[in-house]
């Protein structure tokens, strides 16, 4: 599983329990909104957002697909929700994990398609688990009781309807859980808007800054202008706040170095420094070349010693707080090693 070091001397700080971070932690509490005002609010969002599904513009793909009458678009979602996996996840950056896990659900299909993608098995099909909102209310209730320090939904806009939906059925039985909603960051503003009082927690990729690049690796030149301005949506909307350990409401900015690739990482982190300097940085050095990235002789191999400290470098020189990966050896990686299973949780 992946393995995390604490980037900046404030979250250092923060997680040796000094002073610092009892003034952190105690500056604005997470405060929960009444249960049943939140099932409310999810079911009003949910089916707002479920009409989309007849002309699906759900995200930047745009499709126009009538989901609801069996038209499929880009990503391939019908009406019908597939989830691949969920489990407690205890390799998911420190302040996400805590020390219960996070409770971590895998939709199937996604709506970018990295030629790289680790779980390409699952993100670029619809293999998995066929569930209605009912099975994945209860599947957020079970991760609750076994431990779960959030509910984390991995890879969810192409399902958000049917997810909002059930979310507020589990809220209706009992769910307190924080939402942490982890995304490629190919999202529309709209979207981010329709989740406002709903997530906690945002958790969103910034894969790349320079349209060639999104084009030849994701089939979407227009990455870098819509992932910056959600990026900005989720920024405005949550602060960041912590209770020990754990993040229960902010903006994770996960960025994915690639081979080959450091000035279009440098350019990532610089951008994210002048523009949403109060994220949280999370820098991933776990790629791999895993599925077509073959076909791409240019990241054909994992990043290197002097690729990582370069990065890592200028990483420190900014006044960013968050996580950096350690180059960890590949039996360690996560992502490949899932199985779909949801065995315990219905
Ligand atoms: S969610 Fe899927 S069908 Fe809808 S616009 Fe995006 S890619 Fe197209």
């Amino acid at each position: 599983m992946s393995k995390f070091d604490v980037l900046s001397r404030r979250l250092a700080i923060l997680l040796d329990e000094s002073p610092i971070m009892q003034k952190r932690s105690s500056a604005r509490r997470y405060e929960r909104m009444n249960p049943t005002e939140k099932a409310r609010l999810a079911a009003e969002r949910g089916d707002l957002l479920y009409q989309r599904l007849q002309n699906c513009n759900l995200c930047p793909r745009d499709c126009q697909a009538n989901r609801l009458e069996g038209q499929t678009g880009y990503c391939g979602a019908g009406e019908e929700m597939v989830v691949y996996t969920a489990f407690l996840h205890h390799g998911e950056e420190p302040g996400i994990s805590g020390e219960g896990g996070s409770g971590t659900i895998f939709f199937s299909a996604c709506n970018l398609k990295c030629v790289y993608c680790q779980n390409h098995r699952f993100s670029h099909s619809l293999e998995g688990n066929r569930v209605t909102n009912k099975d994945l209310a209860g599947m957020m209730l079970r991760l609750q009781e076994k431990g779960a320090e959030n509910i984390n939904l991995v890879t969810p806009t192409h399902f958000l309807p049917q997810i909002i939906g059930a979310l507020s059925i589990a809220l209706q039985h009992g769910l307190t859980l924080p939402l942490v909603y982890n995304t490629s960051g190919y999202e529309k503003e709209e979207t981010i808007e329709m989740l406002d009082g709903i997530v906690d927690v945002y958790l969103a990729d910034m894969k790349y800054v320079s349209p060639s690049v999104a084009e030849r690796y994701s089939n979407a030149p227009d990455y870098p202008s819509v992932n910056q301005k959600s990026l900005q949506s989720m920024y405005k909307r949550k602060q960041t706040i912590w209770e020990g350990e754990l993040l229960k409401e902010g903006t994770i900015v996960r960025h994915l170095v690639l081979p080959g690739h450091v000035d279009e990482s440098i350019e990532v982190l610089t951008w994210i420094n002048e523009n949403i300097p109060r994220s949280i940085i999370s820098l991933m050095f776990q790629y791999q070349p895993y599925f077509k990235a073959h076909l791409y002789p240019e990241i054909n191999r994992r990043v290197n010693e002097a690729e990582y400290s370069r990065i890592r470098d200028f990483l420190e020189g900014l006044d960013l707080e968050g996580w950096v990966q350690e180059l960890s050896p590949e039996e360690e990686l996560a992502g490949v090693h899932f199985k779909s299973s949801l065995e315990g949780l219905f």
